[in-house]
């Protein structure tokens, strides 16, 4: 269920107070909306009513998107608390009287790209826990060519032309783009069928594909 509350919030630039709308909860069926409003991130723009000028403001919100069963918690930093709740709810974040629908994936991210890349994922059809292995051998082939290379953070993104890719930032503030492979995906969710198979963790990144690799070997 959608809930939202007008909060206060004083401008940067002239110091005028006015009314933002920060959605603690979105539930894409009653909120239809703002489905388009967080991708676009126009869900965290505040206009000043006064001098009109722009703010950014992070706020933690549930997104849950019915037609995939897939409730995303977006906290702006990292919070333990917030991956144990996650980890072990059970029903509606603000209403226990409704049950979370059998098999609800559920993830919670600290950042707003990582918001943005599971949304693309989710859009994509994608498995975010296929995504996050394929970047473990993607960083393992640079290192391959070049071992002294390191690569700081890695998304799957979606280009200007609509083409799916990985973009890779480098120690050193460089940017480079990859190309998605498609029979590398299948060929992961072929490799790890068993253990792809209950999807009972929050925290799904690198380090969490990582640990699944070393379990593995
Ligand atoms: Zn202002």
């Amino acid at each position: 269920m959608s809930r939202n509350h007008i909060e206060k919030l004083k401008c940067p630039k002239c110091g005028k107070e006015g009314d933002f709308t920060a959605w603690e909860s979105i539930s894409t069926d009653d909120a239809p909306e703002m489905k388009e409003r967080i991708r676009n991130n126009d869900a965290f723009m505040w206009k000043c009513p006064e001098c009109g000028n722009d703010s950014v403001v992070f706020f933690p919100v549930y997104y849950y998107q019915p037609d995939k069963n897939f409730l995303i918690h977006f906290v702006p930093e990292y919070s333990q608390a917030a991956e144990n709740f996650m980890k072990n709810l059970s029903h509606d974040p603000y209403d226990e009287k409704t049950p979370l629908k059998s098999g609800c994936h559920k993830r919670v991210v600290f950042n707003i790209n990582q918001l943005h890349e599971k949304l693309l994922i989710l859009d994509e059809g994608f498995d975010d826990r296929v995504i996050e292995l394929m970047k473990l051998f993607i960083i393992a082939e640079v290192m391959n060519k070049d071992k002294d290379s390191k690569v700081n953070e890695i998304y799957l993104n979606k280009e200007k032309d609509g083409s799916i890719k990985f973009a890779l930032l480098f120690d050193g503030g460089d940017w480079a783009r990859t190309e998605f492979i498609r029979a590398d995906y299948d060929l992961i969710v072929k490799k790890f069928k068993v253990e792809l198979l209950s999807d009972s963790e929050v925290v799904i990144n690198i380090q969490w594909a990582m640990n699944l690799l070393n379990k593995k070997m």
